[in-house]
């Protein structure tokens, strides 16, 4: 096992590595910008690096600035957490190029999940189920999109091969509409992802999403820990998360799952990740896969008693899953509700300086947070301050436990979307469970303020 990992994020993820970490007794060195220097897990670390100025650029992306620090500390693994580097392919290569094991998969697993049009070719392959649209990146030739677009059906969506959190993306609902939308997507797709190429599929009406949790290590072994659903999305950003899935019968997620393991030792995945699915009139259809830890991780925690973070580390560190398929068993329901420092109804970021900060508690509640009283929220950064995850014996259980807890939960000083998910946890339609994704925001235009 590792004697020392670097963690190269911040915030939330930052802290929930530096937990697993010494959980598993090995010294977690943390990094941090200028902006973070008042971080929790800066304060509680034993070894603390900074990494450079706010802006990401010359702080969480930078690279050689990184990896020196893991050189500097003697550290042996790097803990990339989600987003920032986390699947970035280069960034995998030059830390095991430098001597560092990369706690994710091999950087061609990454490459090949990064490229979206790669990925589903795999899954293809894989005898995954994918949504049907355009084989592989759309052509130049008008005529020839036209050709794809008839075939497929509209409405189509144009999605950025290298796309990723919720950006990248155009419906089409009429052919007189189509070609200058790809030509748009492209142009966007260039500029924010550094590549043009962008594929074309059928755009589901009304969809749930769903995604499989899977775990493999270096021996060809994996396994998959059941579902979540984060249909509760506001411009493709998830905010409510839950497992399992309210309604789906257990063998159609059993069917899934077992795809997603095989498809896993079949293109020598490692480490944990993440198959997303759109999930309509009872079939399952590909979209992508996160070749990460992801925000909503610890409801599949809760429901599994597995923790991810640790088995991500164990795995790295060439150890073999300590459990078979069998052995995962689900139990009750958890739900994540996302705080974020913003305005809960017109989504303006709102960071700044936190006066009062009560976190909940109580049976089945759990809080993954850095922030504390008095701590000032950077504006360089996600809005995201936390999560309040709670677990029950049953989906109603857990609902009531989470009105609980963010009742109790008190944030002055900014503004968070705590009220907008109070209400949303009284609304009848998501209390019966199973809203499809554009339901929030439906939900938000009727009730406008
Ligand atoms: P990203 O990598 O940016 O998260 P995804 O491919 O995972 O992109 O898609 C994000 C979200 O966009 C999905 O959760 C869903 O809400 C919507 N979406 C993506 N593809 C489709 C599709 N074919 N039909 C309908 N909605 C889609």
């Amino acid at each position: 096992m590792f004697k020392k990992i670097l963690v190269a994020n911040r915030g939330e993820i930052a802290l929930r590595v530096q937990r697993a970490c010494r959980e598993l007794g090995i010294k977690a060195v943390m990094v941090y910008s200028e902006a973070d220097r008042e971080a929790k897990y800066v304060k509680l670390a034993e070894e603390a690096v900074c990494i450079g100025p706010a802006p990401s650029p010359q702080s969480y992306l930078n690279m050689p600035a990184i990896i020196s620090a893991a050189e500097v500390t003697d550290a042996e693994a790097i803990h990339p957490g989600y987003g920032f580097l986390a699947e970035n392919a280069d960034f995998a290569e030059r830390v095991e190029k430098s001597g560092f094991q990369f706690i994710g998969p091999t950087p061609e697993s990454i490459r090949l999940m990064g490229d979206k049009v790669s990925a589903k070719q795999a899954m293809i392959k894989a005898g995954v189920p994918c949504v049907p649209g355009s084989e592989g990146e759309l052509p130049d030739d008008p005529a020839q999109i036209r050709r794809i677009a008839r075939a497929i059906g509209y409405p189509v969506i144009i999605k950025a091969a290298g796309g990723g959190g919720g950006r990248g993306m155009r419906v089409v609902h009429t052919e007189a509409a189509l070609v200058n939308a790809v030509q748009m997507t492209k142009a966007e797709a260039a500029a924010a992802f550094g590549n043009p190429a962008v594929y074309m599929e059928k755009f589901l009406q009304d969809p749930r999403h769903i995604e499989i949790q899977v775990l493999a290590d270096k021996h060809r072994n994996a396994v998959y820990l059941g579902e979540r659903d984060c249909s509760m999305q506001r411009r493709h950003q998830k905010i409510i998360e839950e497992a399992p899935a309210p309604g789906i019968p257990r063998k159609l997620i059993d069917k899934i799952g077992e795809r997603c393991a095989a498809a896993c030792k079949k293109i020598g995945y490692r480490g944990a990740g993440t198959f997303e699915f759109l999930y309509e009139n009872g079939e399952f259809y590909f979209i992508e896969m996160n070749t990460r830890v992801q925000v909503e991780h610890p409801v599949t925690e809760l429901v599994t008693g597995i923790d991810i973070v640790k088995s991500q580390i164990m795995v790295a560190a060439g150890e073999k899953l300590p459990f078979v398929q069998r052995d995962i068993q689900l139990r009750g329901h958890a739900i994540e509700c996302r705080i974020n420092a913003e305005d809960p109804y017109k989504f303006t970021p709102s960071p700044g300086r936190i006066t009062l900060w009560h976190a909940p508690g109580g049976p089945g509640v759990r809080v993954d947070s850095h922030v504390y009283n008095n701590y000032f929220v950077p504006p360089n950064y996600d809005s995201m301050i936390g999560k309040v995850i709670v677990h029950g014996d049953t989906r109603e259980q857990a609902l009531a436990r989470m009105r609980t807890a963010l009742l109790e939960t008190v944030v002055e000083g900014i503004h968070t979307n705590i009220p907008l998910h109070r209400e949303l946890l009284v609304d009848a339609k998501f209390m019966t469970g199973g809203t499809n994704i554009h339901y929030l925001e439906q939900w938000l235009s009727h009730h406008k303020r």
